[in-house]
């Protein structure tokens, strides 16, 4: 029987990740790039690993289905799942900005209005800055909205900029760094004590030694 259960997110990272864990020794079996199964099993039966959406990542951890959990920071702070985040893999690093029409910072508008995929993020960074804005709730081409009077900007993530630029955007301002972290269920941590603290150690350890391959 597996002692835990990790959940992990499919899409970008997922690669990156898996490969840390083949890494480390943690191999799954019947696992290949293209599958579609959602469940597998550890070779050594100790870790029983599900797939899931990036952004449910922390609700399975949170609620228990799941004891730890691999997920980007945006959907950890998106969420607001009261869950312990414990080692940045660094895997997936990026950030959240807010960003605009270039040459049209600030608005000249009394009340900003905000697309993004994010609406939590958003507005607790609007409300740190004591900023009352109004939050349009995108799904995705959230780089649009300045462009068509949709919105005065957008809080969104950033790698390369490619994006931003190819839109006629620019970054305004930094909100948060972003990567994949993990995190574990608060019961978990009690109860599986020894296990979990285990994985933690074996998988810093392998991101220790991936740190000197890339800077040694
Ligand atoms: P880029 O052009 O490289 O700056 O990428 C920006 C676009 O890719 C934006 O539309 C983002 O929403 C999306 N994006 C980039 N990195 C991530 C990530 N780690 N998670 C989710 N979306 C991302």
């Amino acid at each position: 029987m597996s002692n835990i259960t990790l959940a992990l997110a499919k899409g970008r990272t997922a690669d990156s990740t898996i490969h840390l864990l083949k890494k480390i020794g943690i191999q799954f079996q019947d696992f290949h790039e293209d599958t579609r199964k959602l469940v597998f099993l550890s070779e050594d039966a100790s870790i029983k690993l599900i797939f899931v959406k990036a952004v449910d990542v922390p609700t399975y951890v949170e609620k228990g289905a799941a004891d730890i959990g691999i997920a980007g920071k945006d959907n950890i702070l998106e969420s607001q799942a009261d869950v312990y985040e414990l080692l940045d893999l660094k895997i997936g690093q990026c950030k959240f900005v807010v960003a605009g029409r270039a040459g049209d910072f600030p608005p000249s508008k009394q009340r900003l209005t905000v697309a993004s995929k994010y609406p939590n993020i958003t507005e607790q960074h609007f409300q740190k800055k004591g900023l009352d804005v109004e939050t349009v709730k995108l799904n995705g081409s959230v780089e649009l909205a300045p462009l068509i009077g949709l919105a005065d900007v957008i809080v969104d993530i950033v790698e390369t900029g490619n994006t931003l630029k190819e839109n006629g955007l620019e970054v305004f301002e930094d909100v948060e760094n972003i990567s994949t972290r993990l995190i574990v269920n608060k019961a978990s941590f009690a109860t599986k004590s020894n296990d979990i603290q285990l994985f933690i150690k074996r998988l810093t350890v392998g991101l220790e030694e991936e740190y000197e391959n890339h800077n040694g």
